[in-house]
């Protein structure tokens, strides 16, 4: 048992697809794989719960006007750490006890006063949620320079990231020992308080398993491709046609894109349909084989005339 606003403990190993083990300031633990903890952390509802919420819950304190003394000043933040609570959260909840943790010692180190304990949270809650908003910058960063698409700012911000990051990589991809001891087992973890430490350590973990934060071509959102580290679309529905993933809807949209922009790709398109119909109608009315083939052999003929067109520039495709 340890303190609440103490933040999350991690235990890891030096192994690809280890599932990390989160130890919580009450005991429990949860595993997350390499990645997971991130991902609950940028959902929108741990987002809403870590900015909106503490800013609402302060606006509604019930001592707010109180003086800003050391008990009244405990006891609301004891007030609001029991409101900013989601079982479904647990990351989320605790890294939000931590940070803001770390916080209140930073803003009550200086030589500030304040009218009241209400005036106090929000001069915390502005430092705080500038610290949620470096970290959210970051993994927007991150991810669209891992996607290519970084502006010069973003490149920047990632650059500088990644190259703080990479001091820790030997920490964060090591393997936390285990003691055995009087027949009792205890494990060495690494205590994480704050949103951007546990950036770190995912980012550390995810590029030695080469899985890139990446953001989808098709929907925008946040994923790390499940197979190839280059991948472009994420596997959640999309938002086209919610029965199908993007990795299968955005290639076909992508295609769509490009024959409705491309005469030549538009036509060679609207061929191979007539053809390709022709042929399946003419095959399931039971027409001549003779008949059948002579539409077999013009698809042939369109497809090669497809080819040369597309590549009569020397090959690359670019018209
Ligand atoms: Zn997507």
């Amino acid at each position: 048992m340890y303190e609440i606003g103490s933040g999350i403990r991690v235990y890891f190993e030096n192994k690809k697809e280890f599932r990390n083990v989160v130890f919580f300031p009450d005991d429990r633990y949860a595993y997350y794989p390499t990645g997971g903890m991130l991902f609950e952390l940028i959902r929108d509802d741990s987002i809403y719960m870590v900015t909106t919420k503490v800013e609402n819950m302060i606006k509604v304190f019930p001592n707010y006007n109180a003086e800003a003394s050391v008990d009244n000043v405990t006891d609301g933040f004891k007030w609001l750490y029991g409101t900013i609570e989601d079982e479904e959260l647990p990351l989320a909840t605790e890294l939000f006890r931590g940070c803001f943790n770390e916080v209140i010692l930073d803003v009550v180190g200086r030589p500030e006063s304040y009218e009241c304990v209400g005036d106090f949270f929000v001069k915390c809650y502005e430092e705080y949620l500038s610290r949620i908003e470096a970290f959210s910058v970051y993994v927007d960063a991150i991810a669209a320079y891992n996607s290519g698409s970084a502006d010069d700012f973003q490149s920047e911000m990632a650059n500088d990231f990644m190259s703080s990051a990479e001091e820790l990589y030997g920490l964060y991809t090591r393997k936390c020992s285990i003691h055995h001891k009087n027949g009792k087992v205890t494990v060495d973890t690494v205590q994480m308080k704050n949103f951007l430490q546990v950036l770190t350590f995912e980012y550390c973990r995810m590029k030695k398993e080469s899985k890139p934060l990446k953001i989808c071509e098709n929907c925008g959102r946040y994923f790390i491709p499940s197979k190839r580290s280059d991948g472009i679309y994420c596997p959640a529905p999309s938002p086209q046609n919610p029965e199908k993933p993007c990795s299968e809807v955005g290639a076909n949209f992508r295609q769509t894109v490009k024959r409705r922009r491309d005469p030549v790709e538009r036509k060679h398109h609207n061929n191979l349909c007539r053809l390709q119909n022709m042929v399946r109608r003419l095959t399931e009315t039971g027409a001549s084989k003779d008949h059948i083939a002579k539409y077999q052999t013009e698809l042939q003929q369109e497809k090669k005339k497809y080819l040369s067109e597309k590549y009569a520039d020397g090959g690359n495709g670019n018209k």
